[in-house]
């Protein structure tokens, strides 16, 4: 492929996206609003992929049970490139945008305190603007575009590479909003067992004949104790968090039925399903000591997210070629507030490119797309959107989420995303060249799903607690509907 054809499609891709901007910012926004918790992302889903299809993808949905995954597909043969990226909320995070002080939307409801809602307006502004020009140019291959739920379980994409979904993927690219625009390779993230462990007993009247009971709440509380024994021998790669998921109805009435919710994080798979495995004793023992009965159920088991060399190389090249969006003062000025507010550094956004990071340091977070980046070579890079220093989770995440610094590092993402892509749809000897180094940087490791045999997702999971909230939230939507021109 001669460099300049080259050049000519990444200039018309980066045509489209600027064209669409306002279409793009809308996407995130709209998704912004519908703030939706894992595996319920269903106008969410709806939005995304009504807009591949209408622009001519053929679109799969409900992938690997999973009623709000899709896979939208464009082209034929080789090589395929993989676009995904997740669209969920979280928990108790609704956040006016704009707003540097706690406010809710709506009062004790979800919303996106990270920015997933801007994953999803890079994702579908990058693959329109790449079906546009490999139509109008015949450039060979295909596009995969998939939709990942529930990240915030770490639930979609373990179960998208056990059932085959990545097989023939050549190259897989995973956007992800940060504070600027950096990528590099190797081990980033951390592996994750999610698993619930849940305690059957026998209830009594707490006062008049508690002698009768089996206390299932007592076992929980034995199984967090011997946990937490356990972690002065963790080494410092290791982290374990739980929430009680069920802890009984009222003191009077002793529970027969608890259930607690862990997250066993290591460096490696190999690491986190040996925490999982202390766990599983310690959960017997509690059951031994409370004359209970355990069970466990695993949600899901995510390898570490590694990233390839060779991709970051061609991303980063992407990256020096789109540089960070110009901020105005207005918006500098919302950064300085907020990061003094929450009491962190206060330097305003970022507006340099920090050097190449080459290979990077290892993190204790975690995602589910980890296991797309052992089974093809994969690099999840970075784009602005959020400001500098304010951690996840936490209401200041959400603030600039639906403003113009979200809508301009969007714009970004979205071309970095859509010419990385065509380096790879563009250039086969690059796609040899990451496999070779793929295969030296796996150095003989053989990547097995962590999943146990026949493991079905938890589709219904945070259906309670979105359907409380949706009709309040439902009256926050944005009536426009995006449009790409
Ligand atoms: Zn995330």
């Amino acid at each position: 492929m001669a460099g300049a054809d080259l050049e000519k499609y990444k200039t018309a891709a980066f045509a489209c996206i600027e064209r669409n901007a306002g279409a793009i910012a809308l996407v995130g926004d709209s998704i912004f609003y519908f703030g939706e918790l894992g595996n319920q992302e269903y106008q969410s889903a709806a939005l995304m992929s009504g807009l591949l299809e209408k622009e001519g993808f053929e679109v799969t949905r409900g992938l690997s049970g999973f009623p709000t995954a899709f896979l939208a597909t464009h082209g034929s043969g080789k090589p395929v490139v993989a676009l995904h990226t997740e669209f969920d909320g979280n928990p108790d995070n609704s956040q006016r945008p704009g707003v540097c002080e706690p406010a809710p939307i709506v009062e004790g409801a979800p919303g996106h305190c990270e920015g997933h809602n801007v994953n999803a307006a890079v994702m579908i502004g990058a693959a329109i603007a790449l079906r546009r020009v490999m139509e109008e140019h015949k450039l060979p291959g295909t596009l995969k575009v998939f939709g990942a739920p529930a990240e915030e379980q770490l639930l979609s994409r373990p179960y998208f590479v056990r059932d085959g979904l990545f097989d023939d993927a050549d190259i897989a690219l995973h956007p992800h909003i940060g504070a600027d625009l950096r990528v590099g390779h190797g081990l980033m993230q951390s592996a994750l067992v999610s698993a619930t462990f849940t305690f059957h007993g026998e209830s009594a009247h707490a006062g008049t004949a508690p002698w009768n009971a089996r206390d299932a709440l007592d076992a929980v509380m034995l199984m967090d104790a011997g946990l937490n024994q356990y972690r002065e021998h963790l080494k410092p790669t290791a982290r374990l968090h739980r929430v009680i998921v069920e802890g009984g109805h009222q003191p009077n009435v002793i529970p027969k039925r608890a259930k607690i919710w862990w997250y066993f994080r290591d460096s490696s798979a190999q690491g986190a399903q040996i925490l999982f495995d202390q766990a599983k004793r310690i959960a017997e023992g509690a059951a031994l000591m409370t004359n209970t009965e355990a069970e466990h159920d695993v949600l899901s088991a995510v390898w570490p997210t590694r990233g390839n060399r060779t991709v970051a190389e061609v991303v980063r090249g992407n990256i020096e070629t789109v540089g960070l969006p110009p901020w105005s003062k207005e918006e500098n000025a919302l950064a300085v507030a907020l990061q003094k507010k929450v009491g962190v550094a206060a330097g305003g956004l970022t507006k340099e490119l920090s050097p190449y990071e080459g290979k990077v340091q290892q993190r204790a977070s975690a995602n589910d797309g980890g296991d797309v980046s052992w089974k093809v070579p994969m690099v999840k890079f970075y784009f602005p959107g959020n400001i500098p220093n304010i951690g996840y989770h936490h209401w200041a995440a959400g603030v600039a989420l639906a403003t113009s610094i979200a809508h301009k590092g969007a714009v970004a993402g979205a071309k970095v995303l859509a010419a990385s892509a065509l380096d790879f749809l563009t250039r086969p000897e690059l796609v040899d060249e990451a496999w070779t180094t793929f295969a030296d940087e796996l150095g003989g490791t053989t990547y097995e799903s962590l999943l146990p045999a026949g493991q079905e997702p938890p589709a219904d999971l945070n259906r309670t607690l979105m359907e409380a909230f949706r009709p309040a939230m439902a009256e926050h939507y944005l009536t426009a509907k995006p449009e790409f021109a």
